[in-house]
């Protein structure tokens, strides 16, 4: 079973050990190359099954595990191994987890199951104890910069997106094509940038008025920017005396945010939770963030 975030590369990494497991070369590492494997880029491989949700579904039922069943209970049809991906195992209903039970726990010879979920609370601890569990961790962030160079992206761009991933380069991919998250971003920077001191308040109350659609976006970019703006391994470099400064800052800045959030869910206004925002980041000195 590989676990981690959305994003963070399981479906390409079973991918990966499907190409190893199927490659006709007789080594451990798959060549890429040969039938077998243009077979399984392509998709088209019979020794590879795969079940995981189907357009607009929200989980994955038993029938299906019945019917994938059904087809590993007969003759595979190639020689060789076969591999089943269960992709967002946290996504397949109790029963049909419960189904698998017995196929995962002891799978003939030639049959390799791998497994994909983000949520292992969400999966059986009956399953749990029968796989090999590997989890993907988040990607630190100079090598999702790296990655995000190498996909084209301008250095610029890979800045911008990388505090906002949450350490997953599917997430950084989703973002970069989602025009809704760049038009907010450009707002609320705009918006922001200019919030010196009490003179732009009216101004930018306005602004952050026409945000109320998209409210806990905002508040989300917000909370990414703060926590990418401080860099906790500074310390060593700089003055006690700033160090000290930018850490309650940062501090302060989270504690406005989480503030904002707490007023949005006891309905509060939106124009008055954006108000006591801006007073809390003009009383902190924050507008340095931008
Ligand atoms: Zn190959």
């Amino acid at each position: 079973m590989l676990s981690g975030p959305f994003g963070v590369g399981k479906r390409t990494l079973a991918k990966l050990l499907t190409l190893c497991l199927l490659c006709d070369n007789g080594e451990d590492v798959s060549c890429g190359q040969c039938k077998a494997c243009r077979r399984v880029i392509s998709g088209s491989h019979p020794n590879r099954l795969w079940l995981g949700l189907m357009p607009n579904a929200k989980s994955v039922k038993i029938d299906q595990v019945r019917d994938m069943l059904a087809q590993l209970s007969q003759y595979p049809l190639e020689s060789g191994r076969r591999v089943v991906i269960l992709e967002d195992f946290d996504l397949f209903t109790m029963p049909a987890q419960n189904a698998l039970l017995k196929a995962i726990e002891e799978p003939d010879e030639i049959t390799v199951f791998i497994l994909t979920a983000t949520n292992e609370k969400a999966v059986l601890p009956t399953i749990l104890s029968r796989c090999r569990l590997q989890r993907l961790p988040a990607w630190p962030d100079d090598l999702l910069e790296s990655f995000l160079a190498g996909q084209g992206f301008s250095a610029q761009t890979a800045r911008d997106l990388v505090p906002l991933s949450g350490g997953s380069p599917g997430t950084a991919l989703r973002l970069s094509g989602d025009e809704d998250f760049w038009t907010l971003k450009s707002r609320a920077d705009e918006a922001l940038l200019g919030l010196v001191d009490t003179s732009r308040l009216p101004e930018t109350s306005d602004q952050l008025k026409e945000f109320r659609q998209e409210a806990s976006q905002l508040l989300d970019y917000l909370e990414a920017k703060a926590i990418a703006s401080f860099d906790p391994s500074a310390s060593a470099k700089s003055d006690p005396q700033d160090f000290y400064d930018a850490s309650r800052k940062h501090r302060a800045m989270l504690e406005s945010l989480f503030l904002a959030r707490r007023q949005r869910a006891s309905n509060v206004t939106w124009q008055g939770t954006a108000d006591q925002l801006l007073l809390n980041i003009l009383e902190e000195n924050q507008p340095c963030l931008w």
